[in-house]
């Protein structure tokens, strides 16, 4: 559908339809380097370019696929939301989440930037089939797959307009609208486009996959033995409650999902992140932070709370500091680590997929 997406395309890919065009092959490194070091999005920026190839590219090749249509930024100025409009007319989200130097000197030390971190969170489909009942995207219901060339064009969005300011974009994380692990082979085209040292370079160990738990696909990733870091969100500590939260809970039970994730770690010697949004009297009692804490005795691996960003199809409420902060209680008295991860704009309905189904 999208086979016109000048992003779908790998460098190997791009070189062979010069071939086919007759032009050398030397041109298919040029294009590649303005679209991915230049961040040129329209082929008249291609002044480098034959002005016949420009037309042709022009002719036969979208580039600029992504229209913002609502882009909305928090109170603080922090985070900035951004809806995008596809080919087809419909909508994804993707946000910008900037972090001041300090919280991150150490990393940026290191990295030797000026900046603080910038992180992009983006989308891998257009709503998704998972239906957990707390998450504004799951209440929209599945629409479609993105391609590959759609979720390397929305971090291409971003990166451009960072550029513009003297500013790069620094970590990247699948937890816009979708589950990543539904879309698997996509996703890693994307990942793996992003991360083409002739391309855009960007570091595997920068991004972060999170994923509802699809049991084979935690599996084949395993294999895949890929340097991307791992989230898994897990919620809940019993089948019963979590089953009730995340329906796909029914087909991958708590102990088969934890039993993938210690494969993975003793695979990858990599730590895994588990995600749980605190729900007020729901999953945020002293009771399941025991039982989780138990489940997770040995395993390498953080937790990170975020209290529950309310959406309409949910009558569930936030979580209160003080349950918050006897939750992590429990688990760091048991070892594990935990950290409560603050809500990044609320004002602007930057919870996963709750823009798009407002607008
Ligand atoms: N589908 C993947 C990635 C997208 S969701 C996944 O589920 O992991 C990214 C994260 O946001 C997940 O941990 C998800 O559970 C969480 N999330 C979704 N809706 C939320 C809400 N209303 N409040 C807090 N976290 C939410
Ligand atoms: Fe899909 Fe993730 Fe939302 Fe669940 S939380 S419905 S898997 S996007």
């Amino acid at each position: 559908m999208n086979a016109s997406l000048i992003f779908n395309l790998s460098l190997p890919e791009l070189t062979s339809l010069l071939t086919e065009w007759d032009e050398p092959t030397y041109r298919a490194r040029q294009i590649w380097q303005g679209l991915y070091h230049n961040f040129w999005n329209t082929p008249k920026e291609f002044t480098i370019l034959p002005a016949s190839l420009r037309q042709k590219l022009s002719e036969s090749l979208e580039f600029n696929i992504l229209v913002p249509t609502t882009t909305l930024q928090s109170s603080d100025g922090e985070t900035i939301k951004t809806l995008c409009q596809l080919h087809d007319g419909k909508a994804i989200e993707t946000v910008l989440m900037k972090y001041d130097p300090s919280a991150a000197l150490r990393q940026f030390k290191r990295d030797n930037l000026g900046q603080g971190r910038r992180t992009l969170c983006i989308s891998t489909q257009v709503g998704c089939a998972m239906g957990c009942v707390f998450c504004a995207t799951g209440q929209m219901g599945f629409k479609r797959h993105l391609s590959s060339g759609e979720i390397v064009a929305q971090v291409m969005y971003f990166a451009r307009l960072l550029h513009d300011q003297g500013e790069v974009v620094t970590n990247v994380v699948l937890m816009g609208m979708g589950e990543p692990f539904h879309n698997y082979d996509n996703t890693m085209a994307a990942i793996d486009r992003l991360n083409d040292p002739d391309g855009y370079n960007f570091g595997a160990r920068r991004l972060t996959i999170s994923t509802v738990g699809l049991v084979p696909a935690i599996r084949r990733f395993t294999a895949e033995k890929r340097q991307v870091h791992l989230a898994i969100s897990l919620h809940a500590a019993d089948d019963t409650l979590r089953t009730s939260m995340l329906p796909i809970n029914n087909r991958y039970p708590i102990k088969e999902l934890l039993e993938a994730c210690r494969d993975y770690i003793t695979a990858t010697g990599r730590r895994i992140t588990f995600e749980w949004a605190m729900v007020n009297g729901v999953n945020d009692t002293p009771d399941q932070a025991h039982l989780l804490a138990s489940k997770l005795k040995g395993l390498l691996c953080h937790v990170n709370a975020i209290p529950l960003n309310p959406t309409e199809g949910y009558s569930g409420k936030a979580t209160t500091r003080q349950r918050a902060n006897e939750f992590i209680d429990i688990l760091s008295k048991s070892g594990i680590p935990c950290t409560i991860r603050l809500r990044r704009g609320i004002d602007i309905k930057a919870g996963c997929g709750q823009l798009v189904s407002q607008v």
